[in-house]
C-alpha cells in the first residue's frame, strides 16, 4: 500500500448550529503530514469551529474527517492523537511547569521514570529547564506559552492544534515566539494547525495557509502564492494592502491580457486561468510593486499626491488618481533615493506589468 502523506483530509464538512446558520459550509483540505499548515480568516469566518471539530469537541452537521486515512468524525476527543494549545494556556495554576506538562502522560498511565524523561526533554525542548519548579502563576505570558506547549507536545501527538496561541503575547514576543513555534515544528516534525486572524503571522510561519470567510475555503497556498496571486478581491485585499483597479479585457492570451484601464491607458496585466477572459475586469497591484515621479513622463495613472507617510523602513506614497480612486505605493527608504516628491504635486503611477494581476469575479 502506498504510504499515507496526508496527516488530515476533510471531505466536504459542514457545521449547522441550530437548523439554519452554516459556520461551515463545504469545506475540503488536504493538511500533509509534518506540515505547518494556518487557517486564516476574519473573526467569524470558522475557524475555531473547523478546529474545534478535527479535535473532536464537536462533531460535523455533514462530511468526513481523516486521520492518517482513518475516519475519526465520530471519536470523542481523547480517543484522537491529537492535541490543543489553546489562546488563554489552560495551565494548571497551582501545578509546577513540570507537573502541568506530565499532566497528559499521568492520565495516559505511563510508568513515572517514562514521564520524568518526558518532561525533561520537554522543558529542553522549549529552553525552561531552569523554571520547571516555578509554579503557572510565577511564569510570565510567554513562559506559560511555552509549558503549554511542551505540555500539548508531551504525548506525541501527531497533529497539533494552535488556536492563536500568540494573541495575549506583546508584540516582541509574538515575534520570538513565531520563530519559536516553528522551530518547534521543525524539530519535532509533528504537523501543526494554526489559527489566526494575523496575516502577517500566517505568511511569516505557515508552509500552506487556507484564507477562509464566511465557512468556505476561499484559497489554499504557500505563503508566496497567496500573497503574489491572491484569487479574489477578499484574499487580496486581506492579505497585505492592495491596490484594485476597473478596467476591460481589449485581448487576451494564455496567461496574459491587454486591459483598458479607467484613465484610458492599456497595460499588460498576468491572466490566471480562474480569471475572466473577456468583459470587465479588476486588477490588483501591490504597493511595492509600483512607482511615484514628478518629472511628467508618460505613466499608465496620473494623480495628485495627498501624503507622504513615512514609516522608517518604508515610507507610503497616497495619491488620489484622476479618476478619483486612491493608489498607495510603497517605496523603501534608502539614503541614495531622490527625495524631491511634495504632497499636493501632480505625479504619474507607474507598475511592473508583471506586477498588474486580473482577479476572479
Ligand atoms: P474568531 O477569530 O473571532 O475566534 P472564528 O473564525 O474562529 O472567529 P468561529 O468561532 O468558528 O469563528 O465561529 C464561526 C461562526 O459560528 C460565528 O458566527 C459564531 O458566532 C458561530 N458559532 C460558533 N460556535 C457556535 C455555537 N456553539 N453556537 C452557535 N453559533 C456558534
Amino acid at each position: 500500500m502506498p504510504e499515507e502523506k496526508s496527516a488530515i483530509e476533510i471531505c466536504d464538512v459542514t457545521k449547522l448550529f441550530g437548523d439554519a446558520f452554516k459556520a461551515l459550509d463545504g469545506v475540503s483540505l488536504s493538511i500533509r503530514k509534518n506540515e505547518f499548515f494556518t487557517l486564516l480568516g476574519p473573526s467569524g469566518c470558522g475557524k475555531t469551529t473547523l478546529l474545534r471539530l478535527i479535535a473532536g469537541f464537536e462533531y460535523p452537521t455533514a462530511g468526513t474527517i481523516q486521520l492518517h486515512g482513518k475516519d475519526i468524525a465520530t471519536l470523542p476527543p481523547y480517543q484522537r492523537p491529537i492535541n490543543t494549545v489553546f489562546q488563554n494556556y489552560a495551565l494548571f495554576p497551582h501545578m509546577t511547569a513540570s507537573q502541568n506538562i506530565g499532566f497528559g502522560l499521568e492520565m495516559l498511565g505511563r510508568p513515572k521514570a517514562e514521564i520524568a524523561a518526558r518532561v525533561d526533554e520537554m522543558l529542553r525542548l522549549v529552553r525552561m529547564e531552569g523554571l520547571r519548579h516555578r509554579r503557572t502563576t510565577e511564569l510570565s505570558g510567554g513562559q506559560q506559552q511555552r509549558v503549554a506547549l511542551a505540555r500539548a507536545l508531551a504525548p506525541t501527538p501527531k497533529v497539533l492544534l494552535l488556536d492563536e496561541p500568540l494573541s495575549a503575547l506583546d508584540y516582541k514576543l509574538r515575534k520570538e515566539m513565531q520563530i519559536e513555534l516553528k522551530r518547534l515544528q521543525l524539530e519535532t516534525g509533528i504537523t501543526f494547525i494554526f489559527v489566526t486572524h494575523d496575516q502577517e503571522e500566517a505568511l511569516t510561519m505557515s508552509d500552506r495557509i487556507a484564507v477562509l470567510s464566511g465557512g468556505r475555503v476561499l484559497q489554499v497556498g504557500n505563503p508566496r502564492e497567496i500573497y503574489d496571486c491572491p484569487g479574489d478581491r477578499f484574499v487580496a485585499d486581506f492579505i497585505g494592502e492592495a491596490n484594485f483597479l476597473s478596467g476591460e479585457i481589449i485581448v487576451a492570451t494564455k496567461d496574459r491580457a491587454q486591459v483598458r484601464l479607467a484613465s484610458g491607458a492599456d497595460i499588460l496585466a498576468r491572466l490566471p486561468d480562474t480569471a475572466p477572459q473577456q468583459g470587465k475586469v479588476t486588477i490588483i497591484v501591490r504597493p511595492e510593486h509600483a512607482e511615484v515621479h514628478a518629472d511628467g513622463r508618460p505613466s499608465p495613472l496620473s494623480g495628485t499626491l495627498e501624503s507622504i507617510v513615512y514609516f522608517g523602513t518604508d515610507t507610503h506614497l497616497h495619491v488620489r488618481l484622476a479618476h478619483g480612486d486612491r493608489f498607495v505605493v510603497r517605496r523603501q527608504n534608502s539614503p541614495l533615493q531622490d527625495a524631491a516628491l511634495v504632497a499636493g504635486a501632480t505625479v504619474g503611477v507607474a507598475f511592473d506589468l508583471a506586477a498588474a494581476q486580473i482577479l476572479r469575479n
